[in-house]
């Protein structure tokens, strides 16, 4: 089968590795950026995710290159603590929550794609603008002109559109959709060398209801400076007031952690606005298909969003592998996955396990002395096992095997 991926980031990466233990296809990713670069900031590989890279053979490299984070807190503005859990290994899983720089994981795929699928994957500066479906099956993939601004045109019997919240792929299927949708917040996110912080390989959010701050580390062996990559996002849940960072956050105090020390270097930091996509009633159409964030993009509540891609990538190429016709393959992908996405986006739009903040704040806005007189321990616990659930990263769920188990193929390029 002739498959195409549209977008290199980690989702398309992964279905592409997958793709290639899941049958003789012939693979094409194509990339619109000219050169891939280490783009972006830290995101969270938790452990059902970690199983899959595991499989695909690539978790140890991840490993050597993240941070294995073993605590989750959230935390008042006060810094007192409203909620704690272990993650990871410390919650019983096999596999590690790992927090990693979005762009060394994706050259850690992009090594692999090449060294599996051969050196030309992906094709860079390839754009993908538009597709029409063939009579009888297979698409036409339209590409933006090349250097010498012809126009590019391919043929495949699969499309698969991984290429992000402004999905050209989506768009093609739902044109009348329009931009992401914003809800006003405003997110600054950087990275800086810091000392580590509650033991080395925990993540804390605090927040006052208004403002909220997510700080993990991206490794834990201090440098000979002693200090660790720190990764950080400020968000301001409206637009009002922003021009207020980082003075509203800057005395923030949560036991050693000191977001004064992490916001020394804040003026480089970017900002952007938070924005998510509605849950679609249909991922798959004949033979072209959505995946990570182009499906379902959601707001930035559980760290979820790369785990959600990994395990759409998989879950595609085991739909592949197990059935003959490409199209009632990307249909029973579309029946496993996308119900689960639909409700986790609308979650995340209602904060995710991220509202036990909100909540106690809204009782509490001075502080409380005991967090039992707050709000209920079983019901903080509800909250976090829930999202745990939901997004399958529950010990129970992250220590099956994988549903996607793949028969291995030898990594030569196909
Ligand atoms: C540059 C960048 C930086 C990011 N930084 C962070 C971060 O710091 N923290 C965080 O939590 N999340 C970040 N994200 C989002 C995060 O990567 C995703 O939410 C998650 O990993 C799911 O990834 P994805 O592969 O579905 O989409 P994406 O990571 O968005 O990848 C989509 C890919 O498709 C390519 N593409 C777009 N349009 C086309 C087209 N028409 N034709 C071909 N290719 C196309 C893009 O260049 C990109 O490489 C970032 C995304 C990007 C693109």
């Amino acid at each position: 089968m002739n498959i195409v991926i549209a977008g290199a980031g980690i989702g398309g990466l992964v279905a592409a590795l997958s793709l290639r233990s899941a049958g003789p296809h012939r693979i094409e990713v194509l990339e619109a950026v000219p050169e891939i670069r280490p783009m972006g900031a830290g995101v969270n590989l938790l452990p059902n995710a970690v199983r899959e890279l595991a499989a695909l053979g690539v978790a140890e490299t991840l490993s050597g290159i993240g941070a294995d984070l073993t605590e989750l807190g959230y935390y008042n503005h006060l810094g007192q603590t409203i909620w704690r859990e272990p993650r990871g290994r410390a919650a019983g899983c096999r596999w590690p929550q790992l927090a990693v720089h979005r762009g060394a994981l994706q050259q850690v795929l992009v090594a692999a794609v090449r060294d599996r699928l051969g050196s030309t994957v992906p094709t860079t500066g390839a754009r993908v603008t538009g597709f029409t479906p063939r009579p009888g099956g297979g698409v036409d993939i339209d590409l933006a002109p090349g250097p010498d601004g012809a126009p590019r045109r391919i043929a495949a019997d699969v499309l698969i559109g991984a290429d992000g919240i402004r999905s050209a792929v989506r768009r093609g299927l739902y044109p009348g959709e329009g931009d992401p949708r914003a809800d006003g917040t405003t997110v600054w996110r950087g990275i800086t060398r810091a000392a580590p912080f509650h033991g080395g390989r925990a993540m804390a959010v605090l927040g006052d209801g208004r403002w909220k701050a997510v700080v993990y580390p991206l490794a834990t062996t201090p440098g000979a400076d002693g200090l660790v990559p720190v990764n950080w996002a400020v968000s301001r849940a409206s637009a009002e007031e922003t021009d207020r960072f980082p003075a509203a956050v800057a005395d923030w105090r949560c036991g050693d952690l000191r977001m004064d020390a992490l916001l020394r270097d804040a003026a480089k930091a970017g900002s952007f606005p938070l924005l998510d996509r509605d849950p679609l009633p249909r991922w798959s159409f004949g033979s072209v298909t959505l995946l990570g964030d182009a499906a379902h993009a959601m707001a930035p509540m559980g760290s979820n969003a790369t785990t959600q891609a990994v395990l759409d990538g998989r879950s595609l190429a085991h739909a592949l592998a197990g059935h003959a016709d490409p199209e009632t393959a990307l249909a029973a992908y579309d029946r496993e996955r996308r119900p689960r996405m639909n409700h986790l986006q609308l979650l995340n739009r209602a904060k995710g396990p991220e509202l036990v903040i909100d909540l106690v704040q809204a009782r509490a806005p001075r502080g409380f002395r005991r967090i039992e007189d707050v709000v209920d321990a079983t019901r903080l616990a509800q909250v976090a096992d829930g999202y745990a659930r939901a997004a399958g990263f529950d010990a129970d769920t992250a220590n099956a095997p994988s549903p996607y188990g793949l028969p291995r193929r030898p990594p030569a390029a196909a």
